[in-house]
């Protein structure tokens, strides 16, 4: 063979085939930062546009939730809708709660970042993250085991290592984990729990959504001196907060 069918036969394709190579490679490595772009770009948008034009006003609570992938806590299917003003499907009939929802009630909580905080109502995982970031140590309670489980698993795989998600009926509380400087309830309860009450430290704060006939408030209490004030923080809409409701 001489040099030239040699270079035609062999190193030509040779070289073209490399090159095609090659640009596949960086065409999906840059696939993969395109859609990284996209996202957090969706996620900065979701912050200004829906979170600090509506007044959400603390600085940590806003970074928090640009820092945290909301998308990585919803189903795959519902990924490309995750910086959406709305609640998603979670699975289980359950959702995660609309992301202003969780900066404004993040934000009543006024988390300085030694708190020990106790979530009602796990679901992605999502809003314990969020809480995570802004506190010390976060106790979250999930009634449907499979949401715990996925939870729990995508929590410990995020990094988000003071969570300790717990297979129970919130209704009942933590008492093991308390008493907790602040509480979440992230579904409507037919009334305040008064075991919630009980495990709330002195000076501590709760957070709920209670019905109202066929409406639901979302409240915010506070424990001074063993007494309980209690504000009404306005309408909301939230999954009912089942399981055994005491008198
Ligand atoms: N915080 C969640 C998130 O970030 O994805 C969203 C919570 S979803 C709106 C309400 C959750 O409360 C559901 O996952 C539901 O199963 C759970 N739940 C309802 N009643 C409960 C109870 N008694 N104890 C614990 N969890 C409960």
């Amino acid at each position: 063979m001489n040099k030239r069918v040699w270079r035609q036969l062999v190193i030509m394709p040779f070289l073209m085939a490399m090159t095609l190579l090659c640009a596949g490679f960086s065409c999906s490595e840059s696939g993969q930062k395109n859609d990284e772009v996209e996202v957090r770009t969706a996620r900065l948008r979701m912050v200004e546009q829906q979170l600090r034009q509506r007044g959400i006003r603390d600085e940590r609570v806003l970074q928090v939730m640009a820092d945290i992938p909301r998308h990585l806590f919803v189903p795959p299917a519902w990924r490309s809708s995750a910086y959406t003003d709305s609640p998603l499907p979670i699975g289980e009939g359950q959702t995660i709660s609309q992301p202003y929802i969780v900066a404004f009630m993040t934000e009543t909580l006024e988390l300085q970042g030694t708190e020990t905080v106790l979530e009602i109502g796990t679901g992605s995982g999502y809003q314990a993250a969020v809480l995570s970031r802004l506190a010390k140590k976060v106790y979250s309670i999930e009634i449907i085991s499979e949401l715990a489980e996925t939870a729990r698993t995508r929590l410990t795989a995020l990094g988000f290592t003071n969570v300790t998600v717990i297979v129970g009926d919130g209704n009942a509380g933590w008492p093991q984990g308390g008493p907790y400087d602040a509480i979440i309830v992230t579904a409507a309860a037919p009334r305040i729990p008064q075991a919630l009450v009980k495990q709330l430290a002195e000076g501590g704060r709760m957070v709920l959504p209670v019905e109202r006939g066929k409406e639901q408030d979302l409240l915010r209490l506070w424990k001074h001196r063993g007494k309980i004030t209690q504000e009404d923080l306005g309408p909301v809409r939230f999954v009912p907060l089942v399981g055994e409701h005491a008198t």
